[in-house]
């Protein structure tokens, strides 16, 4: 694959809270990485391209209604700077379709992406269109702003990227990587205020380890996720059909 192999995932955001960059991903595994130029940040205050001696940004709703809306022609100015860099660009929204994994794979496979962070009650509609954004949400819940929802998209994708996280059997048997939820993890010391671990995992019998591990990620997702659930037996079935 060659040198663009070597070229850093480039995540731009766009905000009018540059201060809140790189935040907590300058700690830990994400900082490490940032150090090491393993990806890139960097943070375009969208202030910066309005048009009065206030800077604002926003201004009232058509229609009316509580709140402030961004302007398109103030966020469409800041967006073209980042259109030109040819990553994805995503509006982080509680109107968009719920982030997976599947999608996090595939954006840190990819050289970077452009994050569009709202504030007040979001984003003028045309400007969204005009630039054909992907709108993403983190859950069904409202945040203040989408900065803290780009931090958590940032991380998921920069802990995929080659040399970030240690041993990648780690990342093969997490949650969502198989279409279950991850089973419970057990450390010393042994025994803790009268609770034992499963027998299975002090077993040291590697096949009695794996199948008591497949078991306990099919119950946690039966009983916590009956919607991951059915997708997993329906892919199970599909299999099973395909080989009749
Ligand atoms: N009025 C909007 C909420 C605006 S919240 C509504 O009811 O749909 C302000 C900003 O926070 C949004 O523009 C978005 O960028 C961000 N935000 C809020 N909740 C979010 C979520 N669940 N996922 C991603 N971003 C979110």
């Amino acid at each position: 694959m060659g040198a663009d192999d070597q070229k850093p995932f480039a995540v731009r955001v766009l905000t009018i809270f540059p201060g809140m960059f790189p935040g907590p991903l300058g700690e830990s595994l994400a900082g490490r990485a940032l150090e090491d130029g393993l990806w890139s940040l960097e943070t375009v205050d969208i202030r910066d391209f309005a048009r009065d001696k206030h800077r604002s940004v926003d201004d009232t709703p058509f229609g009316g209604g509580a709140g402030m809306v961004m302007r398109p022609d103030v966020v469409g100015d800041a967006l073209a700077a980042v259109a030109r860099s040819g990553t994805p660009l995503i509006y982080l929204s509680p109107r968009g379709r719920l982030l997976d994994q599947a999608r996090v794979r595939a954006l840190a496979s990819g050289p970077g992406m452009g994050l569009l962070c709202g504030r007040f009650e979001g984003v003028d509609e045309r400007v969204l269109e005009a630039h054909e954004i992907e709108e993403l949400s983190l859950g069904d819940f409202v945040l203040s702003g989408g900065e803290p929802a780009a931090i958590a998209l940032i991380d998921a994708c920069v802990r995929l990227l080659p040399g970030v996280v240690g041993r990648s059997e780690s990342l093969a048997e997490e949650s969502f990587a198989g279409g279950l939820l991850e089973y419970p993890h057990y450390t010393r010391p042994r025994e803790w205020r009268g609770r034992g671990v499963p027998e299975a995992l002090l077993s040291g019998h590697h096949e009695r380890i794996r199948e008591w591990r497949i078991a306990a990620a099919e119950h946690a997702t039966r009983e916590r996720r009956p919607d991951l659930w059915r997708r997993y037996r329906q892919r199970l079935e599909g299999y099973d059909d395909e080989r009749d």
